[in-house]
């Protein structure tokens, strides 16, 4: 039987606040870590993958700096005062060639989209390193309001990013958690209203994609999944249920373990229900769901994900919101730093589940940063001791030479008045780390041996 402790409120009051993450830290939906992800570059979060600016840069003012900054933390107050200033070039470029546009848009801020827009921002803009424009950031973002706001001020759709896609195959890098969709269908009511049209449309699109010639079973399985969570959500409302009531049970209809068993088995039946078994990826699926193990991380939504978005499902180093899947969390619980959510919406919905694991995962995050700070010790010391070694073998060096050179000069003696210096007239040790102790004995290896001393004497 599934445990569902949804039903009795958390008070909101032992709920911590959420804090911003931090540059770094592995603080999901950096816009930037999304597009190295999609062009399959290296892992995004590392400092190391700052992008280098572009030498054809301008280099930015301090209020061009401040302009971006506000745009990607949707300051938008500031941003009037600052686009006041009349010498602000509202198209100024970060590093990685993004405008102030592009990052209400990746935002879905739609706002501050306008207020830019207003100001003259660049629609089309073309200088992202990786080929991005505002539209396709708005479509990766999966928002839809600041898509038809772009498209109304000329969006071009048919520009490709470095990678060869548009906006509207970028917009096919969707989130799909139910809780998402959920979202999105509280936001667009005519969803629901036009239900029965929208649904009957779907199952002709679907239809119509695996009996074409060129069968995609992906667009269709994606469009019947879409199909089975406006289902539900018109079923449940039809029966009185809230949204917050549909999230709820997404999220928080666990098992004794805290298998979200809710959201699998509503997944397994969507999957299942597939009108056309004969297809090869309903199969496949239907067999990896089969296999999947319940205690495992993913289960069917990680199935799910990977047959819909392949291998340009969002990076999981990405920290998406534990609630909803969305990239863009940028909220952390300020307890334990281990949960990223979108905003305190998604954060209390996961509450009553976060709350046994808070302080544990607290406990953890405070391990995980003190062998972080050990292994950062234990490096600068391996760096230190590195460092010492080589000065000792550069002096080593140093002395060789001018044991070398005084060699020389003695050698021209010996040949100049024909006597022969030995080794201990000359009196030159050439010594390693372990010198003579002050009690005058030599550790082993202090002095090379007379063979190599005479060697070194003799020049070479
Ligand atoms: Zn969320
Ligand atoms: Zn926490």
């Amino acid at each position: 039987m599934t445990a569902m402790d949804g039903e009795n409120e958390a008070p909101a009051k032992d709920m911590p606040v959420l804090e911003d993450s931090k540059d770094g830290e592995n603080g999901g939906g950096d816009k930037a870590a999304v597009v190295r992800k999609s062009s399959g570059t290296s892992s995004p979060g590392t400092p190391e993958d700052k992008p280098v600016r572009p030498k054809n840069f301008k280099p930015l003012t301090a209020d061009e700096e401040k302009l971006i900054r506000c745009s990607e933390t949707g300051k938008i107050d500031e941003i009037r005062v600052l686009l006041k200033n009349k010498k602000l070039k509202v198209d100024c470029l970060d590093d990685s060639g993004t405008t102030p546009l592009e990052h209400a848009c990746y935002k879905g801020n739609l706002e501050l989209v306008e207020l830019l827009l207003a100001a003259g921002a660049n629609v089309n803009n073309n200088m992202q390193t990786q080929g991005y424009t505002p539209l396709m950031f708005a479509a990766l973002a999966g928002k839809l309001d600041v898509v038809k706001t772009l498209l109304q001020h000329g969006a071009r759709t048919s520009a490709t990013n470095n990678i060869g896609k548009n906006a509207a195959q970028l917009s096919g890098f969707t989130n799909l958690h139910p809780v998402k969709l959920t979202y999105f269908i509280r936001s667009n009511p005519i969803m629901l209203e036009e239900a029965p049209k929208i649904l009957r449309t779907m199952e002709s699109i679907i239809e119509k994609e695996v009996k074409s010639r060129e069968m995609n079973e992906i667009m269709a399985m994606k469009i019947h999944y879409y199909s089975e969570v406006l289902r539900h959500v018109r079923k449940m409302t039809t029966d009185g249920k809230s949204f917050d009531d549909i999230v709820k049970l997404f999220v928080r209809g666990r098992d004794s373990k805290g298998f979200p068993m809710y959201l699998e088995d509503f997944l397994r039946r969507s999957i299942r229900s597939f009108p056309y078994h004969q297809t090869p990826l309903h199969s496949t699926m239907v067999h990896a769901i089969a296999k999947a193990n319940l205690g495992g991380a993913s289960g069917s939504m990680g199935i799910l994900e990977q047959s819909i978005n392949g291998q340009h499902m969002p990076d999981r180093d990405a920290a998406p919101c534990d609630t909803c899947c969305d990239p863009a969390a940028k909220k952390k619980c300020s307890s334990c730093k281990m949960v990223s959510y979108c905003n305190e919406e998604c954060q209390k919905m996961h509450w009553p589940v976060h709350k046994k694991e808070c302080a544990d995962l607290a406990v953890q995050f405070a391990h995980m940063e003190a062998r972080k700070a050990e292994e950062a010790a234990v490096e600068a010391v391996r760096e230190e001791e590195e460092r010492k070694a080589e000065e000792a073998r550069k002096a080593l060096e140093a002395e060789a030479t001018v044991a070398a050179e005084v060699a020389a000069e003695v050698d021209e003696g010996r040949l100049d008045n024909g006597a022969v210096v030995s080794v201990e007239d000359v009196g030159i040790g050439v010594r390693g780390e372990g010198q003579a102790d002050d009690d005058g004995e030599e550790s082993e290896s202090a002095m090379l041996d007379a063979t190599d001393e005479t060697a070194l004497l003799a020049g070479r």
